[in-house]
């Protein structure tokens, strides 16, 4: 860049402290921060608790050093159109300056305490500016279709949610006692209804076989007819021989080793056993290890599709996409979103729905199908 500009000494006039050290995270916007102001500017901040919000302006210390390429998918998501660094909110760019909008909970002295903050743990802040409604709101703000739309699809995904919580309440789901329970489970249920499952477990539990030791041990056979009820139990018991097989031989039967690898590593172990594919081990990951991954099974696939919010592709990864883009990061909501598509496919969205009854029939443009 060409140095024509006059100079712009810039001065940190304090840092933010949180509990943030990695993107993204679980409800950014509840995140609650502490801004700590030098001492030397505490009386700047006299009058600032008349504010419900502040702007937040800070530098992006994290961002990367190399030079900012010039256009870039917006999010990263490559679904996005490549449109000009500007037109994002990279924090990658030649000056990483950050600004948010947060909710001023508290002033203590020299301490702004915060909701919202999207900044790191010492992050240092450049500036702060009271928010103040109709100078910093604009009513007739206009934004591109790609971002209408990517807004449109998280805003019905949500809509779709809190009505599904509405209706049903929470699925406590994953109902099991421990994480190889849960791993057991998650193998028995491929193309099994779950009271089937539930019942093998049964079987499971009152023969002592619920852990990796004993089903190595188990003659195949035997731990065959424990799990019959479940359907294809030849099969599957040699998939539970597999997993037990697995978990010994690499992991020392240490299960709370495995599970605290992180989601890439966590899904490439998994994938690489007998039997498990990726539904059984997303399944694992969000609630075994209570990682933020969206389960894709068929119920998912046949509700989005019916809402008319099927991604282009139907292959799925693009429908994990397609959720997890739009949705908050946060492995609750995913555990429970994904629990309540389940309930909503058993209940009314079945092969045959029974619009009619669904709560989600005023938002739904295939309700003429009941
Ligand atoms: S209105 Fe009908 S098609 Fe749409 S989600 Fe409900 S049950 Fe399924």
């Amino acid at each position: 860049m060409v140095n024509k500009y006059p100079s712009m000494p810039l001065r940190p006039i304090g840092i933010v402290r949180n509990e943030i050290t990695q993107s993204p995270q679980p409800d950014e916007g509840k995140v609650i921060s502490e801004i700590i102001i030098d001492n030397s500017l505490t009386e700047a901040l006299d009058g600032l608790e008349g504010f419900s919000h502040i702007i937040v302006l800070y530098w992006m210390h994290q961002a990367p050093l190399v030079k900012p390429p010039t256009k870039v998918h917006p999010m990263g998501k490559r679904e996005f159109p490549l449109v000009g660094l500007f037109v994002t909110r990279s924090p990658h760019r030649p000056n990483p300056v950050g600004v948010t909008t947060v909710r001023l909970l508290q002033r203590r002295g020299n301490i702004l305490r915060v909701e919202g903050l999207d900044a790191f743990d010492g992050t240092p802040v450049i500036d702060i500016k009271p928010y103040i409604r109709g100078y910093d709101s604009v009513t007739d703000a206009k934004v591109p279709q790609w971002l209408t739309k990517a807004c449109g699809i998280s805003q019905k995904l949500q809509d779709i949610y809190h009505r599904l919580m509405d209706c049903y309440g929470q699925q406590h789901w994953w109902p099991a006692e421990g994480p190889f329970e849960m791993m057991v489970g998650a193998v028995l249920t491929q193309g099994a209804a779950w009271r089937n499952v539930e019942k093998a477990i049964a079987n499971l539990k009152a023969a002592g076989a619920l852990s990796p030791k004993v089903v190595r041990r188990l003659p195949l056979s035997e731990l065959a007819t424990l799990i019959r009820p479940s359907g294809y139990y030849n099969a599957k018991a040699l998939k539970l021989k597999s997993l037990a097989q697995w978990l010994g031989e690499f992991w020392d039967d240490n299960l709370d080793r495995l599970l605290a690898s992180d989601i890439d590593c966590l899904r490439e172990q998994l994938l690489s056993v007998h039997g498990i594919g990726q539904e059984t081990a997303d399944s694992i990951i969000l609630y075994a290890a209570g990682k933020p991954v969206f389960v894709i099974d068929a119920y998912t696939r046949r509700i989005i599709g019916r809402l008319g919010l099927a991604p282009e592709e139907s292959s799925y990864a693009a429908y994990q996409t397609l959720l997890m883009h739009s949705l908050p990061t946060d492995s609750s909501l995913f555990q429970e979103y994904h629990a309540l598509l389940v309930r909503l496919a058993k209940d009314v969205c079945r092969r045959r729905p029974l619009c009619h009854k669904c709560c989600l029939n005023s938002i739904c443009p295939s309700p003429s199908m009941s």
